[in-house]
């Protein structure tokens, strides 16, 4: 078999064997059938990247069992017929509409199960009014039951396969860096340096997973600051915060830089206990403390410092297919413990309105005992002028 072909059938097995965790979590909301709605998720069964497709995922197994061909469906329209053929494991039975496909959805239904059940569905991924249209179409006696987050539950648990892709991209947007950073910062707009930065990263062979952030001076105090089209000054700070979307998979990474040796005191003493701050939360991490533990860590620290109030947004957050997904580490984040195979950020930060920002950001992936950090970048305060 070629590496292609390996490639494919690998990505066949994957497909399957997150299919059948997803058809055991059906048990308990005693489902029927669940409908997958979300592009993101519809990839993550599938393997299709499509844009528009539906999945109905069925409970119970026929006679030929779960792998049997064509239990679960797969619906599309004609422009992804011969895409769906080539990506999509025969596990589906691959169905193409030549009208809405949510209208296709009651049909496949009865067809499937008959005229009575329960269907759950993404009610964080559905609209009001899709909800309103699948319920018209349904017949009565089908119960819509609201299940969010099914898919993401299984999601923000990473296989080795994933992990070695958003290692890949978080490689790719550390090179991509390097060549800005050897062009230097002082001098240069924000908005030419986060161009030249997702150009960086598109010659590689990625596209950017969000749209960069480079924030200078007075500006690095807005954690999702906008480049402008102003130059960045010498002897300030500079938070740079940046991602690749490789092979389907994002990275993320925050660094800040000194333009000049004679940044502010303070500057100086902000970042150096975002540092360490930073640091002693990457120390926490391994499977078994919940987000809010490891948010409370490093906020006690920076609390301490006397700049509580300045760390205003959450430790961190999974990454994976896309750039914001669970488990979240935040004060809100619930109880949930870190699983091993999740793939988080740990990013705290300081911003002083009016005077300046730091931001520390780092990808790792949950072990059962620690952690192995993805990003490859030095953190030691450095001068790129
Ligand atoms: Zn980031
Ligand atoms: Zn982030």
């Amino acid at each position: 078999m070629n590496a292609r072909g390996a490639q494919a059938q690998a990505g066949v097995l994957d497909a399957i064997e997150r299919v059948d965790r997803l058809v055991a979590d059906l048990r308990e909301p005693e489902l029927d059938v669940l409908l997958v709605a979300t592009p993101v998720n519809v990839r993550y069964l599938t393997g299709f990247t499509g844009s528009n497709a539906l999945l109905l995922i069925a409970a119970d197994a026929p006679a030929g069992g779960l792998d049997g061909p064509g239990f679960h469906r797969f619906l599309t329209d004609f422009r992804y017929a011969t895409q769906s053929a080539d990506q999509v494991p025969d596990v589906f039975a691959r169905e193409i509409v030549h009208d809405k496909l949510l209208d296709a959805v009651a049909q496949a239904l009865e067809d499937a199960e008959g005229d009575a059940g329960r269907l759950g569905f993404d009610d964080a991924g559905l609209t009001v009014a899709q909800h309103a249209h699948l319920r018209e179409q349904l017949p009565d006696a089908w119960e819509l039951v609201p299940c969010g987050g099914m898919v993401e539950r299984l999601r923000a648990i990473k296989d080795p396969g994933e992990i070695a892709r958003i290692h890949a991209a978080a490689e790719l947007a550390d090179e991509a860096l390097g060549h800005i950073l050897e062009r230097g910062l002082a001098g240069r707009t924000e908005r030419d340096v986060a161009i030249d930065l997702e150009l960086a990263m598109r010659r590689l062979g990625a596209e950017p997973s969000f749209p960069s952030i480079v924030a200078s001076g007075a500006h690095g105090a807005l954690p999702h600051a906008e480049a402008r089209a102003e130059r960045i000054a010498r002897d300030v700070l500079v938070t740079i915060d940046w991602g690749a979307l490789h092979d389907g998979y994002c990275s993320d990474c925050t660094r800040t830089y000194a333009t000049g040796e004679g940044i502010s005191a303070r500057a100086r003493e902000v970042y150096e206990l975002v540092r360490s701050a930073q640091a002693q939360g990457l120390a926490a991490v391994r499977a078994g403390p919940s987000g809010v533990e490891l948010d409370a860590v490093v906020r006690e620290i920076i609390e301490e410092a006397g700049y509580g109030e300045r760390f205003g947004h959450g430790l961190g957050h999974g990454v994976g297919m896309e750039v914001h997904e669970g488990p979240r580490l935040s004060r809100t984040a619930g109880d949930d413990p870190l699983l091993e195979g999740n793939v988080v950020t740990v990013e705290p930060g300081v911003y002083l309105p009016g005077e300046c920002g730091v931001r520390i950001e780092d990808l790792l992936v949950v072990r059962a005992d620690g952690h192995e950090v993805l990003t490859g970048l030095p953190k030691e305060l450095t001068v790129i002028s």
